[in-house]
């Protein structure tokens, strides 16, 4: 065959898609335990609802993305990021008040391919909308927080800072385009480009944000009402026992965030030092889109990226049992117990291409069943053999007790 799939995409195929598969179920419970209904929004939107809402100057905007033509005439863009769609879904509904989103799936970003960068990549993410409330905040931080734990992620560093709102911004940006004027030529030629569309964004840099290491920060030029605001925040974290450092530097690279920013950073990751996830507050972002004053916040996780930085997985089989038929004669029999005992919700498979027992035990453990049930002559008497896989073991028993079943 000559096709590949495109560059910078992957095809997720068993078994390596177990693990996939796992994160995600892990996602959709602790997103629901948390009170998050499940968003599902188009693929693709006007190519607007992203240049608007994640801005013109960012690189997001400038560079990476996938903006087609459709056959009406109209420009489309694959979502580069969901957050936009979703309070985009948000407006559109003419919802009011609360709601609390919980979406997962595909994202598309021209960039150059590396290991936890993807042109088509996996997003977990959240939206927290219609709520102002601090506490609001630290509820996403710390689901953020607990998925990554319960993905097997160690040693997470989780950083935390505000970057102010329309009432204190305006002042500590001139504060920080004045630092830059007089530094405008050791610069980046990207940074002296963005330095007056969006100067946080400076900082941001992996040029010149190590470079400016005594600039101006946000975080020392808060309004009251954002000061209180972050103060809330970290309350209601330390309550909840969630470890975090105040990160003066921290900026997110999205134009639409106020306030409280934050990352999930692994220390045992050493791709870039890149965060696997994090989010923020961005209560300005549904007027940019053309509606009226609305909070939120949300979080968004790289499921790439937590897969390279996550441990070993613990190692569930991805199948409970296969069934190997001993002859062609008891190849009914076995089909029969087969959809009995998937029906009873074990997970359970069995060879259809009529191969030798020596070749169905081998596909039993290519497939990574728990144990292998044979069905032979004993079945005159419902009763079957189950071989554990992994320890070799073999016991004779009833068939009517295979449902309760379970490899230990
Ligand atoms: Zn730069
Ligand atoms: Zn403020």
């Amino acid at each position: 065959v000559s096709f590949r799939a495109p560059k910078g995409t992957d095809d997720i195929l068993p078994p390596d898609s177990d693990r996939w598969r796992d994160l995600f179920r892990v996602w959709d419970d602790l997103a629901e335990r948390f009170g998050y209904g499940l968003v599902l929004t188009p693929l693709f939107e006007s190519t607007e609802v992203f240049a608007r809402s994640v801005g013109e100057s960012t690189e997001v905007v400038q560079k990476q993305m996938y903006t087609f033509e459709d056959k009406g005439g109209r420009s489309l863009t694959l979502r580069p990021e969901q957050t936009a769609s979703v309070v985009r879904a948000y407006l559109e509904g003419g919802r009011q008040g609360v709601l609390k989103g919980a979406y997962s799936g595909p994202m598309f970003r021209y960039e150059r391919p590396q290991a936890g960068r993807r042109r088509q990549f996996y997003q977990l993410g959240v939206e927290y909308i219609g709520e102002p409330a601090p506490e609001a905040d630290a509820e996403v931080v710390e689901l953020g927080h607990r998925f990554l734990l319960e993905a097997g992620v160690p040693d997470l560093d989780v950083l935390l800072n505000s970057i102010g709102d329309a009432a204190c911004r305006p002042a500590y940006r001139a504060t920080l385009v004045a630092y830059l004027e007089e530094r405008r030529d050791e610069l980046c030629d990207d940074c002296r480009a963005r330095m007056e569309l969006n100067p946080l964004r400076v900082l941001d840099c992996k040029v010149d944000g190590p470079r400016l290491a005594d600039a101006p920060a946000a975080i020392d030029h808060l309004c009251g009402a954002c000061a209180a605001h972050l103060d809330r925040v970290k309350r209601v974290l330390d309550l909840a026992g969630i470890g975090y450092r105040v990160d003066p530097r921290l900026v997110r690279g999205l134009d639409y965030y106020t306030r409280t920013v934050f990352e999930y950073v692994p220390r045992t990751y050493e791709a870039a030092q890149n965060a696997v996830g994090g989010g923020g507050r961005y209560d300005g972002l549904a007027e940019l889109l053309g509606g009226p004053p609305t909070p939120g916040v949300g979080l968004a996780l790289g499921l790439d990226r937590i897969l390279l930085a996550a441990g070993e997985p613990k190692g569930r089989a991805p199948l409970d049992l296969f069934v190997v038929v001993a002859g062609p004669e008891r190849f009914d029999a076995a089909l029969g117990l087969v959809g009995d005992l998937r029906r009873r919700g074990l997970r359970v498979d069995v060879d259809l291409g009529g191969r030798s027992v020596k070749a169905q035990f081998k596909v039993a453990d290519r497939r990574g069943a728990a144990a292998a049930v044979v069905i032979g002559d004993e079945w005159e008497d419902d009763k079957v053999t189950v071989k554990d896989l992994r320890t070799g073991e073999e016991r004779r028993i009833a068939a009517d007790d295979l449902a309760n079943w379970r490899h230990a």
